[in-house]
Order: structure tokens, then C-alpha cells, then sequence
């Protein structure tokens, strides 16, 4: 039982791994613990960036179909309970609303796709009939890793499956198991940093008729100023609904519930359980022939929802450059790089929900008992709290900076620029400095020019100059790379990226620009397919 690539669980990770893999052809296997995809609440949002890699994978039409409906705003609420006027209401937009934002932004400041809410248990299911319907990807349910083993040429694992252990081979093992993964303990790396900051528990609420009846305005979180640090969160269906608070035992939550909604609904209690705030990073994002992704290399606070979506980025880094070395063009800084670029997300992301976290508490520790009074003191206290939380909360829910602006530095398949612009959290800078992912822009027919970027190397060509790009076709082609050019005359185009040319890898992250061909072009795409040495 061999098969190319390996992957260790099927959370949304594993699976958009698979998917990525699968459509590049490569061969690999996906197992999964458990016996089926779980109706248990965790993620909702994916963001901007993970909603244009799930355009380039082919499935944004489905993931948008199956998510929160366009047209439902995606406000944030400050509240004492749902019936009273809110102390704050931040609003953000629906996804229909989004894009047409979009499709009028005329620079390159805005993304691609807008965000989608879309809850971890429907994402899940459907991940999986994707990656079951493509002819290379193997989806295997019941299948746990027990252990495994590796050598200069494959990995073995050992597996379960029926009760049986089996061992199943393939060239690279990937592990996607999540915060206690078992990949990573077998490889003995640690994880650094705040480990059990809070404990919430979570309940899962069925109610069929609470959104449309909700009084003071449509919105996706609910946070209830009140010293339990309780939110309420509508799920994709807007019928299930999520309660988080910092409770004793589970029959507080419904109790709790009851108090946010604060009229009389019919409600089903589906779920209770503990979740745990952590701040961690792996030492290393893999060993040899064996890498990790996702929660098993990070665990962010989920304020913010940066968790899964950076595991979805780093699905898609590995997915690209694992393709390119078993398909044989791509050498090996390609899979080293997959650790100096991701590592280096994972720990900004990390700060950035510490970041977003931090924000939370302060406002929340403008919360005082007198708060729900109806007195001139109750009213100075609601009005304090809002000021903090109108700059605090913010910080959980604008950072676009964190989702988009991310920049490769130090990468060996990266040509190297001194500087570049710092990494902020909260602001998008758009730049095509080597290592940027190439932003979002509309060419003048009305298409995006992500829309036409194929899935190898691209040069892109911009404005009138027309420079010679046949040594720069050359030198990949004598490398078997997938390379194109591409030309887009605009000027305006040319002068919002700044450059004549810009190579761009097949994730849309810039790997070199100049106002000229490369000096030696079999350098430079040594250097973007792996082949040159580690800087
Ligand atoms: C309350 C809450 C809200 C959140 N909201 C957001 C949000 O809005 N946006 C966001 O981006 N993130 C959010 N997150 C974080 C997000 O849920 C995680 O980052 C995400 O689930 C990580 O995905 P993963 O695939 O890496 O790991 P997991 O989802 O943990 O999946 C790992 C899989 O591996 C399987 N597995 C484990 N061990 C084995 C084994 N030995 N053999 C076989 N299979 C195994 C598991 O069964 C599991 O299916 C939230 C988290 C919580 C708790």
C-alpha cells in the first residue's frame, strides 16, 4: 500500500491538503480517525485569503453555497443580552455587499474573494466529497496513526484500522492531526509558548426562529458584556447558534443562553464541551520526509480566526512544492522552504490573536456589576465600556493585514530584496515585494488578473515595455519547471505593481521582479524550483 503522499487527519487542513494534492495528480492518501466528519462546532469564518485559495482550488462556488446565505451582514455586537439596545454595534459587511465592494475597487487594496462564514462541520463534509470525487485522492475513515518510521528513500506508518494495524507506505508523510498530533510527538518536536491561557466551554443550540426574531439587528457575534466574558455565535445555517462563556459545569449554559436571548424561544441544547486558549508554536514544522500543518505546528485563540486559515495556507505552500518534487522538476530548498515561509506566518499569526485576545480583556475588564442598572452610574459604565471595545474588539475583527499582507522574508526560493514593508496586522499594504502575494487587481475587460495566473511559474509582463522573455523560458524548460508569460498592456497595471516584470510562483506569491530581465536567468529559476543551495 504505497502512495506518494501520506496525509494524517481529515480536519480542514488534512482535507484541503488532499485537495490541493489531488489536483495536481499526485497520489496520497488521507486517513481520518474518525468514522465520519463530526456535527461539533469549532471554526465558522474562513477569511479572505483562504476564500482565494479555494478559488484557485476550484471549489469557492460550492464552500460560499453551503455557508452563511450572501446577503445576512456579518456585524458584531457588543450587548448586555439580545433584546436590549446594543452598547456597541460594529458593522461589516455581507458577502454580497462585499463584493460589490470588490468589483468597484479600482486599486489593488481589497482581495480577491471576500471572507465567508461557513461552520467547521459543514466545511468538513464537504472537503471530503471533493477530495473523494478525485481519482488520485484516497479517503480513508476508521484509519488511525499509530507510528511511524522513515529512511533516505520513504516513511512507513503504522496504522489501525478494524482493529488491525497495517503499515502503509508513501514517499512523504504529512501531519494535518491537530493539536495533540501524534506526527509531531513521534518526531519528539515541542511546542513553544502559552499553553491553557482560559478555559470556555462551548454549547451548540438548535433554534429555528431566534435569528430572524433577534430585535436589535442581524449580526454573526453576540458578545455579552458581563463577567463570564459569554458570546453568542450565529452558525452558517442561522438556525444553530454556538454559546461560549467561562462557566462551571454544563447545565450553566443553557441557563446562560436563555439569559443573552432573553425572550421565550423553543430550543434544542445539541452539544456542550471545554475548548482551550493557547498560544503556541512548533519548534520545527517537520523532519526528513515527514512535515506538519495546521494546529499541529500552531494554536492560536480563535479571536481573530486566524487557526484554520493559516493551516489552509500552509496546506497550500506544501501542496504546490511536494507536487513539484515528485513530479521531478523541483529541488530540494523547495520542501525546505516550506518551513522558513510557513514558521514565520505561524508566529505572527500566533502574536496577532495574542494580540486580538488582549484586546478582548480590556474591554472586558471595563465590565462593572451596576452595568444592566438603569441608573445615571449603570449608563456612565455601558458608555465606558463601549469606547474600549470600539477600539479593543476591532483588533479581532480587521485584521486584514494578518490575512493578506503576509510576505515570505528569508526564503531560499525567493529572490532576495533588502527590506520590504513591515508586517502589520490591522492594514493591508499592497506590494509586490519578492515574497508578497501578488495583490488583487481588475483589468480593464472587467476579469481578474489572479483569474488568468496558471498553475506553474508565471512571467508576468506589464505596460509597453516588452523585454525578451526567452532566457528566463529557457532556463525553466531546461529544468522540466511549468513556466508561461504572460502580457497585460495596461500601464495602470504596470504602474500600481511597479514593475515591468514580476515572476510569480504557482501560489501567487512574487518571486522576483525587475525593470529588466535577470541578469542570469538559470540562477533565478534555480533558485524558485529549489535547486539552488540554502542561502
Ligand atoms: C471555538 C473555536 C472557534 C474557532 N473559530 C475559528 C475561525 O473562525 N477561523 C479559523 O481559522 N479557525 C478557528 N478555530 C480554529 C480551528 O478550528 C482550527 O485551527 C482547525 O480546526 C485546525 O484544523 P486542522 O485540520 O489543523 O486540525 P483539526 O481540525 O484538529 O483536525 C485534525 C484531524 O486529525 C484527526 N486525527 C488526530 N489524530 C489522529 C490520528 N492519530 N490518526 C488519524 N487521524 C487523527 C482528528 O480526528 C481530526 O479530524 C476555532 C477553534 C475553536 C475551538
Amino acid at each position: 500500500m504505497h502512495s506518494q503522499v501520506l496525509i494524517v487527519g481529515a480536519g480542514p487542513v488534512g482535507l484541503t491538503l488532499a485537495v490541493a494534492l489531488g489536483r495536481r495528480g499526485v497520489h496520497c492518501t488521507l486517513i481520518e480517525q474518525k468514522d465520519a466528519p463530526q456535527f461539533l462546532p469549532k471554526m465558522e469564518r474562513c477569511n479572505a485569503r483562504t476564500m482565494e485559495i479555494y478559488r484557485r482550488l476550484g471549489i469557492v462556488d460550492e464552500v460560499r453555497a453551503a455557508g452563511l446565505p450572501a446577503e445576512v451582514p456579518m456585524d458584531v455586537f457588543i450587548v448586555t443580552s439580545l433584546t436590549e439596545p446594543p452598547l456597541l454595534q460594529l458593522p461589516y459587511p455581507s458577502v454580497a455587499r462585499a463584493q460589490a465592494e470588490i468589483a468597484a475597487c479600482r486599486d489593488a487594496s481589497m482581495p480577491r474573494e471576500p471572507y465567508q462564514l461557513i461552520s467547521q462541520y459543514t466545511l468538513e463534509p464537504l472537503l471530503k466529497s471533493v477530495a473523494e470525487k478525485i481519482p488520485s485522492v484516497d479517503v480513508r475513515y476508521g484509519c488511525e496513526f499509530i507510528s511511524c518510521a522513515q529512511d533516505a528513500n520513504r516513511v512507513r506508518a503504522q496504522v489501525k484500522r478494524n482493529g488491525k494495524v497495517e503499515e502503509l507506505s508513501a514517499d512523504y508523510l504529512v501531519g494535518c492531526d491537530g493539536g495533540s498530533s501524534a506526527v509531531r510527538r513521534q518526531l519528539g518536536i515541542k511546542l513553544q509558548g502559552d499553553a491553557d491561557l482560559l478555559r470556555f466551554r462551548q454549547a451548540l443550540f438548535s433554534c429555528d426562529d431566534l435569528f430572524e426574531r433577534i430585535p436589535i439587528g442581524k449580526g454573526r457575534h453576540y458578545h455579552v458584556a458581563d463577567s463570564q466574558a459569554t458570546f453568542l455565535i450565529v452558525q452558517d445555517s442561522t438556525r444553530h447558534f454556538t454559546l461560549h462563556a467561562v462557566a462551571d459545569k454544563d447545565p450553566d449554559m443553557a441557563a446562560l443562553f436563555e439569559r443573552t436571548v432573553a425572550m421565550p424561544v423553543n430550543y434544542e441544547l445539541l452539544y456542550v464541551g471545554e475548548w482551550r486558549q493557547n498560544l503556541l508554536l512548533a519548534d520545527s514544522y517537520g523532519k526528513g520526509r515527514i512535515f506538519l500543518a495546521g494546529d499541529a505546528v500552531h494554536l492560536m485563540i480563535p479571536t481573530g480566526g486566524l487557526g484554520m486559515n493559516s493551516g489552509v495556507g500552509d496546506a497550500y505552500d506544501l501542496a504546490w512544492k511536494l507536487a513539484a518534487v515528485l513530479q521531478g522538476w523541483g529541488g530540494p530548498a523547495l520542501l525546505q522552504s516550506y518551513e522558513t515561509e510557513r514558521r514565520q506566518v505561524g508566529a505572527r499569526n500566533v502574536a496577532a490573536s495574542g494580540n486580538a485576545a488582549k484586546g478582548r480583556r480590556a474591554w472586558r475588564a471595563a465590565w462593572r456589576p451596576e452595568m444592566s442598572d438603569r441608573t445615571p452610574a449603570g449608563e456612565a459604565a455601558r458608555a465606558h465600556l463601549a469606547s474600549v471595545a470600539d477600539v479593543e474588539q476591532r483588533k479581532s475583527n480587521e485584521m486584514i493585514g494578518a490575512e493578506l499582507g503576509y510576505r515570505y522574508e528569508g526564503s531560499p526560493v525567493i529572490a532576495e530584496e533588502p527590506g520590504g514593508p513591515q508586517h502589520e496586522f490591522m492594514n493591508y499594504v499592497p506590494t509586490t515585494w519578492p515574497g508578497a502575494r501578488l495583490p488583487h487587481l481588475w483589468l480593464g475587460d472587467g476579469t481578474a488578473l489572479h483569474d488568468k495566473i496558471g498553475e506553474g511559474f508565471t512571467l508576468l509582463r506589464l505596460g509597453s515595455a516588452r523585454h525578451d522573455a526567452g532566457a528566463v523560458q529557457a532556463a525553466f524548460s531546461a529544468l522540466s519547471a511549468p513556466f508561461s508569460v504572460l502580457d497585460i498592456a495596461e500601464e495602470r497595471v504596470r504602474d500600481l505593481y511597479g514593475f515591468d516584470l514580476l515572476l510569480l510562483r504557482p501560489d501567487l506569491h512574487v518571486a522576483w521582479r525587475g525593470n529588466a530581465p535577470p541578469a542570469d536567468p538559470a540562477i533565478l529559476a534555480a533558485q524558485a524550483t529549489g535547486h539552488a543551495r540554502s542561502r
